[in-house]
């Protein structure tokens, strides 16, 4: 077959274009992590960041788009992670190519279009492809759809056979559990008979949407017309809109007249060089072991490139949580190719290359990504090989049960202590033909995560997510909110719009006075927080009362003043004075002193600095930024220098609000994964006027609040800097007024150390010197004396192995000694293993009512099934105590010394038995 365009680049540009003539805008995909939507981890789709204007809560700039989103579906409603490699046509990255009305065409353009484009321009042969539509759904009250059923045969060629209506399931497009969604119209391709993976499974037959690898889904088309929200309920929304979704990958596959989406060129090039890495050859079957971890790494890389590229940074939990398991999942099936060492990261490059020209982000931040991956690689590689030793005992236990089945608490002990994420252990299991007790591992995760949320409980956040889901809940009531003021004045006259309470908005009556809300004024000076700066606090005023703020966020264009009445009353449509608090200057300063330093670290350590995220809060400002090693204490002084120095050139700050290409074209520094408008604000240090930002010595992509000269910063310092993760710092520094009362409160410190040590400030640190020194000393003696006054546990224990029973050639040592330290008793242990080469041996002592055992065999009788730590285990209850370790060495506590000649000679029968067998 030929087709009209074959390279993936060709078509993704082609999709593009053919829209494009269609009068839709291009708008560039948004971050793989959603801006402000709490209720989605990864973009799962490209409509995702239409979603405010579906809700209604934003006006779109253009009626039709066009775009290609990178998309991952590893979490949530959309999950194929288990698909992946198994199958040749899911991934976990993926591009989505799409086409997007917002209230301006429906239906049947929509589908004339993508037929057109796939008949006519790409050449697929329109006897390969199938239709489907949504057969209604009764618990939903929604009816067949038989408007498109009708539009596929009347505005396409499509034979109607060929129309097929299937259930909720299959043709009712929802992003999660919330949020819009509608009925949809699928595209499927019959790729011949040969295709069919299931051929060996009983009553299938191939059919579309039968599940095998025959027929697939290329192109959705969804017809957005509700809102699902909280409790599950349908809202009809206000307008309608068309959202579709072509799945790059597949489409290549289909005009390269490849099988799977793997042979394809967006794939091959990185096949290949896991194959040069490896030395391992990649044949394309399906149901291949080593296949199926080429695939998998392969489909693994790209997840872990775009998503760490757009600032997710392996970690214990939410995004960072799910790329750790991507990751460690490919360091795992790197085992089966033989590699041993941290390699994934050797494919970075080559995904850059294939990836690059159609997203210059990743070839901006390659050399970051390498560097996150090859070190949680090779720390993942330090406990894989244990755990995996500790899984071949956990799986040998789960054998022995008649469920075939690893303990929650074996999986939780893999997944809490080895790594282990809950899938690997289950795709381990899986292999063996094993399953894992998730839903015990389960109860043990909540109650994990329990005690983290106890010991960090984040009011604010929850808050946010209340106002979010109440929001969607009822989009259009919803007003924006002019707040530009917040870049000019600390104080503005406004009028009350309404407040969120728990569940809603409300836009009339009084403002309840006992419980916290969200207030929302027509407008205001309030900075909503946004790009690393807090929200403001402070307060607003009328004639009849008094309402305490004490953080601001902005959910779409809406301000939301969080806080409560605090005196008096307030009502829908009261005459308000908005006040910032004084914070606002310290929080100025802060905000300007991190551009500087910005500034200053690039220059010191190179354009390797790049900011990965920020914190400024009026006590403090936290700048979180890529580097590779720790930056050292000279490189810290000289940027903190390089600071200070323009702090006393007294620099003025201006701003401009520019077109984003002209923004880039002055080489401002943006955030990457940030998503930014049109009309961009520019932040630039040391210039004169508004016209002159292209000669600032900093400009930067930022909607925050800076003071207009430098000078007022009035002073910076670092006070600590740290790593957060693989290749990135954290500096975190103080200016103005924090600077001020940390200063005082060392200087204190010094005043008070010199009084204590009766010298002067200036001769502080001799003294501690001396006094180190001197303390080192005494105790270097004290343990001298007290080694030769106590008892002396060598000696007794030379006496145990001349009297100790022998089993061929085996020293059997037993017994009792006086009270000593645990680390000489060990001492003690490791002297006899020395001596008698071959020894089991078990040790103990009382300390008045305590007792400790201790046990140690030589690694000949370990081979031989004798370990301490069993030894120990099967004593301890004996002297009413337990305990554990290796089986070189074990070691336990208990409370009754009067056992403890019992329980020794249980140990030697134990160990006799043992020797016998
Ligand atoms: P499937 O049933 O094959 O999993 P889907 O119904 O989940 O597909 P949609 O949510 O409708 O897919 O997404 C739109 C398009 O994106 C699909 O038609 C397909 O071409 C593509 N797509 C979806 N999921 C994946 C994936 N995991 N990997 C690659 N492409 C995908
Ligand atoms: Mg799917």
């Amino acid at each position: 077959m030929k087709h009209k365009v074959s390279s993936a680049a060709q078509i993704r540009s082609s999709f593009i274009d053919f829209f494009k003539s269609k009068g839709h805008e291009f708008i560039p995909s948004s971050p793989i992590v959603p801006i402000n939507d709490q209720t989605l981890l990864f973009a799962n789709a490209g409509m995702n960041q239409f979603k405010d204007i579906f809700l209604g809560l934003v006006s779109p700039e253009y009626r039709r788009a066009v775009n290609s989103q990178k998309c991952l579906r590893v979490s949530g409603k959309h999950n194929d992670l288990e698909e992946v490699g198994k199958d040749t046509y899911h991934h976990t990255f993926f591009e989505m190519l799409g086409n997007w009305s917002f209230d301006d065409y429906f239906k049947a353009e929509a589908i004339e279009w993508a037929w057109e484009l796939l008949t006519k321009v790409w050449g697929i042969e329109p006897g390969r492809l199938w239709a489907t539509v949504f057969a209604g759904d009764k618990a939903d009250g929604l009816p067949k759809d038989e408007a498109a059923a009708k539009l596929w045969t009347k505005v396409t060629s499509i034979s109607p056979d060929r129309v097929l209506a299937f259930s909720r399931k299959d043709n009712f497009w929802e992003m999660g559990d919330t949020g819009p969604c509608g009925p949809c119209s699928e595209i499927h391709i019959d790729l011949g008979p040969d295709m069919c993976d299931k051929k060996d499974v009983q009553g299938h037959s191939c059919a579309v949407n039968a599940g095998c690898g025959r027929f697939i889904e290329l192109w959705n088309l969804v017809f957005i017309q509700y809102n699902r929200t909280e409790n599950g309920k349908l809202l009809s929304l206000g307008a309608k809109y068309v959202d579709t979704g072509a799945g790059l990958e597949r489409i290549s596959a289909v005009l390269q007249n490849k099988g799977s989406n793997y042979d394809t060129d967006l794939f091959m090039p990185v096949i290949d060089r896991i194959s040069y890495l490896t030395d391992h050859k990649y044949t394309s079957r399906l149901g291949n072991k080593t296949d199926n971890a080429f695939r998998v790494i392969a489909d693994h890389i790209r997840t872990l490139v775009f998503a760490i590229t757009d600032g997710v940074i392996p970690s214990n939990e939410g995004r960072g949580y799910v790329i750790r398991r991507i990751l460690r999942r490919a360091s795992r099936y790197a085992r089966e190719l033989g590699m041993h060492e941290p390699f994934i990261y050797k494919l970075v490059p080559i995904v850059v290359d294939v990836m690059g020209d159609a997203f210059g982000e990743v070839r901006q931040r390659a050399d970051f990504v390498s560097t996150v991956i090859e070190s949680e690689e090779a720390s993942f590689g330090r406990t894989l090989d244990r755990g995996i030793e500790i899984f071949a005992d956990a799986a040998e236990k789960a054998m022995q049960t008649a469920e075939k089945t690893i303990s929650g608490e074996d999986a939780f002990q893999l997944y809490d202590t080895y790594g282990f994420p809950l899938d690997l252990t289950q795709l381990m299991a899986n292999e063996r033909g094993l399953k894992v007790d998730t839903v015990k591992f389960e109860e043990l995760m909540e109650e994990q995560r329990q005690r983290a949320r106890a010991a960090q409980k984040d009011v604010w956040l929850s808050g946010v997510i209340n106002i979010t889901s109440s929001l969607s809940a009822n989009p259009t009531v919803i007003p924006a909110t002019e707040d530009t003021l917040k870049h000019h004045v600390g104080q503005c006259a406004a009028s009350v719009k309404g407040w969120f309470d728990e569940q809603d908005f409300k836009d009339n009556g009084e403002i309840p006075a006992d419980s916290e809300v969200g207030l929302v004024l027509d407008r205001t000076c309030f900075y909503a927080e946004a790009g690393g700066q807090v929200g403001d606090s402070g307060i607003i005023e009328s004639e009849y009362g008094k309402f305490v703020v004490m953080d601001t966020v902005k959910v779409a264009n809406c301000v939301v003043h969080r806080g409560r009445v605090a005196e008096g009353s307030f009502r829908v449509g009261d005459k308000v004075t908005a006040i910032v608090s004084k914070d606002r200057d310290s929080i100025k300063k802060n905000h300007t002193a991190t551009h500087l330093l910005q500034w200053a670290l690039q220059d010191v350590l190179g354009k390797s600095v790049a900011q990965q995220g920020s914190f400024v809060g009026p006590d403090y400002l936290r700048f979180d930024f890529t580097y590779p090693k720790a930056p050292g204490p000279e490189e810290l002084k000289e940027a903190e220098r390089k600071v200070r120095e323009k702090i006393a050139e007294d620099l003025p700050v201006k701003w401009v609000v520019i077109p984003k290409e002209q923004a880039q074209k002055l080489g401002a520094m943006a955030l990457f994964g940030e998503k930014y408008g049109n009309e961009v604000r520019v932040v630039g240090i040391g210039a004169e006027s508004e016209n002159g930002i292209s000669e600032a010595i900093s400009r930067e992509f930022c909607g925050g609040t800076h003071v207009d000269r430098l000078g007022s910063i009035g002073g910076f310092k670092i006070i600590k800097e740290e790593s957060i993760s693989a290749g990135v710092r954290r500096i975190t520094a103080l200016t103005g007024q924090g600077l001020a009362g940390y200063l005082e409160q060392r200087s204190d410190i010094v005043d008070q150390l010199s009084q204590m040590l009766k010298v002067p400030v200036e001769a502080v640190s001799n003294r501690v010197e001396q006094l180190l020194a001197e303390n080192k000393r005494l105790t270097k003696e004290l343990k001298v004396a007290g080694t030769s006054s106590g008892p002396d546990t060598m000696a007794e224990a030379q006496t145990l192995l001349q009297q100790c029973e022998k089993i061929d050639g085996a020293h059997v040592i037993v017994g009792q000694i006086s009270n000593t330290p645990i680390e000489r008793a060990r001492e003690a242990v490791d002297m006899l293993k020395k001596k008698a080469k071959s020894a089991a041996i078990a040790l103990g002592f009382a300390d008045g009512d305590k007792v400790t055992l201790l046990t140690g065999v030589t690694d000949d009788l370990i081979k031989k099934g004798l370990k301490s730590g069993d030894i120990v285990k099967a004593i301890a209850p004996i002297v009413d105590g337990g305990g554990g370790g290796r089986p070189q060495m074990a070691q336990a506590g208990g409370k009754k010394p009067e056992k403890i000649n019992d329980a020794l000679a249980k140990a030697a029968e134990i160990i006799k038995e043992k020797l016998a067998e």
